[in-house]
């Protein structure tokens, strides 16, 4: 028997693949996030049929045994069992209390901006999501008091804060550049001047496989779902994760108030698709890795920004502070020549050009006209947004045929 357990430990520990996270020095994955990510709020007892895959339930109204006897489901805007599940599951994953899920991450945006009153302060940044941006410019017109800073300058946040600061707003990894936000340092500094100012990571980028902001701190994390939880570019979703009852009772509120929350069928794909969340993680981080090193060796590019590379300047605030990187990141062809950079975009063959990311594929964009096409050209080559910086998102194909796509179109140019 002794003999029988001592060869079962061998056998794991050899059958155990090192990741390439715990590779490059990220902090170790926990034991049993792929598990919850398959089970959790899925017990099939819970449904009269024993059915394994949640039920899809469309049905808007619920039977109440006498008039105002309500359970937790009367009118799905409220409440409805798919929804249920999906955010029970995204608690789980999180390791948080409460989730709630949306019908987009705009919507969750606009669900958490809706709890405030105007006059209120919000400190965000000018580097933001393009559409997170878009709902900045709503709460201003609202009036909201929003306040731009740079985050990787931790003096500004210090700075930035004000009595009426009730929202400080940031993301764990930033376009275009992937700056890493020092999550634990932010909340740190807002909490010592007020308790009562929520701290926000919109952790898109990373997914709660990679990090998890309310165990650095933060009050509330944020997820565009049609990201890497859907990871098919076929649905689109948004959610929040958050461990305080107040807080979670006041967006609870926003999303029936404001209606904003996430459909049954929504809901049903996007359960499906987090059960293989860590798995294709896995696979995006390998290949955006080999991907990036690649690129950092080929003679026609200038810098690639990954933050899992010692020369990415929040590298090291990365691997502290999360368990790996995702498939997405930027690079700059060796010369600012737009000519050259159209051309290599035109060359591409199987990776289309698109926004988003994410998905099972690959697909690459070029911020300077698409994210950041409403600025002049002083304003993004301050920003590091050149007409030579191309952002990637990195698929789970074969690697070696995203770099025979990348490499035959480097070579036209
Ligand atoms: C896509 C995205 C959003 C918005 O999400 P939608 O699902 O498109 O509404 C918000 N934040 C980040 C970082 C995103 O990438």
């Amino acid at each position: 028997m002794d003999q029988l357990n001592t060869d079962l430990v061998f056998l794991r520990n050899k059958l155990r693949k090192v990741s390439i996270n715990e590779k490059l020095g990220y902090l170790k994955q926990e034991k049993g996030f792929s598990t919850r990510s398959i089970h959790a709020g899925q017990d099939p007892k819970q449904w009269k049929s024993g059915a394994i895959i949640p039920p899809i339930f469309t049905s808007v109204i619920y039977e109440q045994t006498v008039p105002r006897n309500m359970s937790d489901f009367f009118y799905s805007r409220i409440n409805n069992p798919t929804r249920s599940v999906l955010q029970e599951c995204l608690a789980s994953i999180e390791g948080s209390k409460y989730a709630l899920t949306f019908a987009s991450g705009i919507a969750a945006i606009t669900a958490v901006i809706t709890t405030l009153s105007s006059g209120d302060g919000i400190i965000c940044s000018k580097h933001f999501y393009s559409g997170t941006l878009d709902s900045m410019l709503i709460a201003e017109k609202m009036g909201f008091d929003v306040q731009y800073i740079d985050f990787t300058d931790l003096k500004q946040v210090e700075a930035a804060m004000k009595p009426n600061t009730r929202l400080v707003w940031t993301e764990s990894c930033m376009n275009p550049t992937l700056s890493v936000i020092d999550i634990k340092s932010v909340a740190t500094i807002v909490h010592k001047k007020s308790k009562n100012t929520i701290v926000l990571v919109d952790n898109t980028f990373l997914t709660p496989y990679y990090l998890r902001p309310l165990e650095l701190g933060a009050d509330i994390a944020l997820y565009s779902l049609t990201k890497y939880f859907g990871g098919h570019s076929d649905v689109i979703g948004g959610s929040i994760s958050c461990n305080d009852d107040k807080i979670y009772e006041m967006l609870k509120k926003s999303q029936f108030q404001t209606g904003t929350m996430a459909q049954p069928f929504e809901s049903y794909l996007i359960i499906r698709s987090v059960k293989t969340l860590s798995i294709r993680l896995e696979k995006h981080a390998e290949n955006s890795y080999a991907v990036a090193k690649w690129l950092e060796a080929h003679p026609k590019i200038g810098k690639v920004n990954h933050p899992a590379l010692k020369s990415h300047p929040g590298h090291e605030i990365a691997i502290k502070q999360s368990y790996g990187h995702s498939g997405i990141f930027s690079f700059y062809l060796k010369e600012d020549n737009f000519e050259k950079t159209k051309k290599f975009f035109a060359s591409l063959k199987m990776i289309p050009i698109c926004t988003s990311l994410g998905g099972v594929e690959t697909t690459v964009a070029f911020p300077r006209e698409m994210s950041h096409h409403m600025y002049n050209d002083e304003e993004v080559y301050k920003m590091g947004v050149t007409y030579n910086l191309i952002r990637i998102s990195i698929g789970i194909e074969d690697v070696e045929d995203i770099i025979n796509d990348l490499e035959q179109a480097l070579d036209l140019i």
